[in-house]
């Protein structure tokens, strides 16, 4: 059924190829009488069998036209549009050639009945290579063309006559095959052509369900970290009111631990919320006035003191020609800020943290975290920014994390119209930054 298919498909639009090659040729038919009835005298005998022709000539010309217009945008009716072609293409050319040998019958020999001749035979060339998308076709132009001018040849009965039959014969032979030979490549051409479009159909459509089942898996997700937050906010409420009421030593560990896993747990399902949020393109970016020193105070409070515990040392330099208020997503801009402070503490045992907040040129402000942690390979540098993408596995256990973080920073840096970056060296430490282009006023 699928080849059979396949095989309607493809002389459908060998017929298309063909209603495009013959759409004006048709008129030239008329082009080749006048040029004839100019040239040869053709004698009152004939002089009505001739015009009559020629009026035929022009109707089937037009004929041809029309049907070849339709054949272009051709769907269910192929088959009779392409008979029509057939049809009017043998009539038009064995009318042609019937009065171009009538012509030459008429009329004394002279060397234009030679150029008459062979120029005959280029225009049997000529349509063979035309008519090659139907192989049929090409075949039968190819026979009722010649044949007339055959008759003639060999009716003539002198040297002349043998001689131009012969080359007919062997033109015939020719052109027959060269027919056979543009026909095969053609259909090679459209089959592969079908094959491509197939194809290209089957990408699309794995493309559209791709994108659907990643829809649904986002939409899951979404409401999934939603529906997790809220009994997950409810446990660590308690478990912080617990610590607050008299325990002992032992139940005090046991809460903490429970209140700081709770924590863990909260951040990861944030980061999948927002992750998801992200991927489905529903994370709105605000643009509200803030105190970036405020702000910047605030989210380093409580790192600064992670730092102090681990004995780190911790240095913020806001330049001065850093704005105090400013226009942007304070939410967003302490997240990512988090993001970065957060690992380049976790990534570091010995020295310490730096943040620079500066502008990069006049528009652009400029984020600069820089640590003398454990640095990261240069060969992992590149994807470090792509999802749950972690420098190595022993990083991980030891360190801990989800390798979503860093994606986050990227993907909402790009969200405010900013860029993110990092370069690092093993063992030295690394540099992340970002710009923004926030807007500010100095006062
Ligand atoms: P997570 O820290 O939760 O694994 P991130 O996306 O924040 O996820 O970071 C991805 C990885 O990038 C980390 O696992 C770590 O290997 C590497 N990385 C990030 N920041 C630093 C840093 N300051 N120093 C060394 N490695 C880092």
């Amino acid at each position: 059924m699928v080849t059979a298919i396949a095989s309607e498909e493809l002389e459908r639009r060998l017929l298309v190829e063909l209603g495009s090659r013959v759409r004006l040729g048709g008129f030239v038919y008329p082009l080749l009488l006048a040029a004839v009835a100019l040239q040869v005298r053709i004698p009152s005998d004939y002089f009505w069998t001739f015009w009559l022709g020629a009026l035929l000539v022009f109707l089937g010309a037009i004929w041809r036209t029309m049907a070849a217009n339709r054949a272009v945008n051709a769907n269910s009716d192929w088959r009779s549009i392409r008979e029509e072609i057939r049809v009017s293409s043998l009539l038009l050319s064995a009318l042609v050639s019937f009065l171009s040998s009538l012509a030459l019958a008429a009329g004394p020999r002279s060397d234009f009945s030679h150029l008459i001749l062979f120029g005959l035979i280029s225009w049997t060339a000529l349509g063979c290579n035309v008519f090659a998308p139907d192989l049929s076709l090409a075949k039968a132009f190819n026979l009722v063309s010649m044949i007339p001018f055959v008759v003639w040849c060999l009716s003539v009965r002198d040297s002349f006559g043998w001689f131009s039959a012969l080359i007919f014969g062997i033109s015939w032979l020719f052109l027959w095959i060269a027919a056979k030979l543009a026909n095969t490549h053609l259909k090679k051409m459209v089959r592969t052509q079908i094959q491509l479009e197939s194809q290209a159909d089957d990408l699309r459509n794995a493309r559209d369900s791709a994108e659907e089942a990643s829809r649904a898996r986002t939409q899951f997700l979404a409401n999934m970290s939603h529906e997790i937050r809220t009994p997950l906010n409810g446990i660590i409420g308690v478990t912080d009111l617990m610590l607050g009421t008299e325990l002992n030593q032992e139940q005090r560990e046991l809460v903490g631990i429970m209140s700081q896993s709770g924590n863990h747990l909260l951040v990861l399902v944030n980061d999948l919320l927002d992750l998801s949020k992200i991927n489905a393109g529903k994370l709105k970016i605000e643009s509200i006035e803030f105190d970036l020193r405020h702000l910047l105070e605030e989210t380093c409070r409580p790192l600064q003191l992670q730092a102090e515990s681990k004995a780190l040392g911790w240095h913020l330099q806001i330049r001065k020609e850093v704005p105090r208020t400013c226009l942007g997503d304070p939410v967003r801009v302490r997240q990512v800020l988090s993001n970065l402070l957060s690992n380049a503490l976790k990534f570091t045992d010995h020295g310490g943290v730096s943040i620079d907040v500066g502008m990069a040129d006049g528009q652009q402000m400029r984020f600069v975290v820089e640590d003398t942690g454990i640095g990261i390979e240069a060969a992992k540098l590149q994807g470090i920014f792509e999802e749950f993408e972690q420098a190595d596995r022993s990083t991980t256990r030891r360190f801990g994390g989800t390798g979503l973080g860093l994606a986050i920073s990227k993907r909402l840096v790009e969200l405010m119209g900013g860029r993110i970056g990092v370069q690092s060296s093993v063992g030295q430490g690394s540099v992340f930054w970002f710009e923004l282009a926030i807007s500010g006023n100095r006062s």
